[in-house]
């Protein structure tokens, strides 16, 4: 193992609002770790939730759960990593002995652990170490893009909840960094015609920067920009243009206003997907008449697991795109800034960046 030193500077929350950049010892490895040089890791949503307290996390934490770095030690019981490898890091860990895993839905875990969110450290620090089995090697894109892999990994897992119909009309509300990614693997099963998949996809966001770049990816066939103060007319054009709403919903933008309001566009027999951060007060009023006489399915798409193989394949590949999503970078010092570009949303997506 090459001379590492014996403590890093990693952002380190004692609870939620109170952090700091703080000296500690680098991760100790277990068996099976590989233990890696952080050179970026993705700022999204959660973080400003785990900074709010208002997210499932424990605290003292090291938050960072979209992490990209170069394997620089490893366990003697690894195998396939050499140092040097650049990786793409999957946080979760399972415990795989609970009621969930034992039947193989892992992702609901009842010991679900994730770095940088719940129990363990993440990567807004100098050094993280994951199990082998956690790490994925990526040869092309650039460190700040690869920290889209892990938000894609969750849009990936949403889509194979939703499971698209050959042929299907899909809204899709907000376009956030993980509602591109939604975007880009709903319209790619219309691009390579491959598998079952979405035939006509239109985007509905506040107009802006996010929007812009939507068009820019190609991530739709039609865009709707909504007007921030009142929507109301937009609302009632995309209900003209299609009178029989959608297949699919997915609403992407947290807010449970939206959300409330997202099931009056789902076509008879379809979809409303749940894919936002919701704030744990917020409360939804449907009639369940009409989820009852529509036979309307919700969906919740949470996280992802075992996810990563296809997204590196996808994003590495270029066929999802990924250039200038990832709009701000930020070294570890200016965290405080970092989360503000988040929360007033002059970032499309931020990313904290190592030398
Ligand atoms: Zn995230
Ligand atoms: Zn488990």
């Amino acid at each position: 193992m090459a001379s590492l030193p014996k403590t890093m500077k990693a952002l380190r929350y004692e609870k939620p609002e109170v952090w700091g950049i703080v000296d500690v010892p680098l991760p100790t490895l277990r068996p099976g770790d590989v233990l890696i040089k952080v050179k970026a890791c993705g700022v999204c949503g959660t973080d400003l939730h785990i900074h709010e307290g208002e997210f499932i996390a424990e605290f003292p934490l090291i938050p960072g759960h979209e992490t990209i770095g170069e394997v620089v030690g490893f366990s003697d019981d690894v195998k396939g990593f050499k140092i040097g490898d650049r990786v793409a890091a999957d946080n979760s860990e399972l415990c795989g002995h609970c009621f969930y895993c034992r039947r193989g839905e892992e992702l609901l875990c009842e010991d679900f652990k994730a770095h940088g969110v719940l129990g363990l450290d993440g990567g807004f620090a100098e050094y993280c170490s994951y199990p082998q089995g956690r790490l994925f090697k990526i040869n092309n894109l650039s460190d700040v893009d690869a920290t889209l892999i892990e938000p894609a990994s969750c849009a990936m897992h949403g889509l194979e909840k939703i499971a698209p119909k050959p042929g299907s009309h899909a809204l899709l509300i907000g376009a956030g960094p993980t509602g591109l990614m939604m975007a880009q693997f709903l319209y790619l099963t219309v691009l390579h015609r491959k598998h079952s998949g979405v035939s006509q996809l239109t985007i509905a966001a506040p107009g802006g920067p996010k929007m812009d770049l939507a068009k820019s990816l190609d991530a739709a066939d039609k865009y709707v920009a909504l007007d921030r103060k009142d929507a109301t007319p937009q609302w009632e054009q995309i209900k003209k243009d299609n009178p029989y709403g959608f297949d699919i919903v997915v609403e992407a933008s947290g807010s449970a206003k939206v959300l409330e309001d997202a099931i009056n566009y789902v076509r008879r027999g379809g979809k409303l997907v749940c894919y936002g951060v919701y704030p744990s007060a917020a409360r939804v009023s449907w009639p369940p008449s009409k989820i009852f006489g529509d036979e309307i399915t919700i969906i919740g798409s949470f996280s992802e697991t075992f996810m990563f193989p296809a997204t590196v394949d996808y994003l590495d590949s270029g066929k999802v795109k990924t250039k200038g999503i990832v709009n701000k970078t930020f070294k570890l010092e200016q965290w405080g800034e970092a989360l503000e570009s988040i929360r007033n949303k002059s970032a499309i997506k931020a990313a904290i960046v190592f030398d």
